[in-house]
């Protein structure tokens, strides 16, 4: 009787700590995923703004546009080409933090988010546009909020 109770423990120990085991290994694939995508999408920063990236992203009061664009900087229906390198021009952009801003147009052609201008509706020198890049810099497509939004539910 005891032995027999003794190896139902015994089995049910084995059986917890497996599922103990299964859950660390899904726990550690999810963090070695997040960290494969945070190196690949800095690699695709070019080689001198990929520091200044890096730590931009790290700073916790930093801007919050730029963190949601470098969580989705491609619409959700864009295939990003193999090799795809940011364009310096938006990195330099996105690094001066101009104006508040938010990632609301995308690249008809590629799927590149680009930002739009923030402005107070009160702002008593309204600019003529909040569109800070017309054209892809990566691709030369016009953007868009149609190409931003398309494949959102
Ligand atoms: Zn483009």
């Amino acid at each position: 009787m005891i032995t027999r109770a003794l190896g139902r423990r015994v089995a049910d120990l084995a059986r917890r700590q497996a599922e103990a085991a299964e859950r660390h290994a899904a726990v550690n694939a999810a963090v070695d995923a997040g960290h494969a995508e945070r190196v690949a999408f800095l690699m695709r920063v070019p080689d001198d703004l990929r520091m200044a990236v890096g730590i931009a992203l790290c700073d916790p009061n930093g801007d919050d546009a730029l963190h949601s664009w470098a969580a989705q900087p491609f619409a959700r229906w864009a295939t990003v080409p193999a090799g795809f390198q940011f364009p310096r021009a938006l990195v330099e952009w996105l690094l001066s933090r101009p104006h508040s801003w938010f990632p609301g147009h995308a690249c008809e052609r590629c799927g590149l988010k680009v930002p739009l201008l923030i402005f107070d509706s009160t702002d008593p020198t309204p600019r003529p546009s909040i569109v800070v890049f017309p054209m892809c810099p990566a691709c030369g497509g016009a953007t868009s909020h149609t190409a931003a939004a398309r494949g959102l539910a």
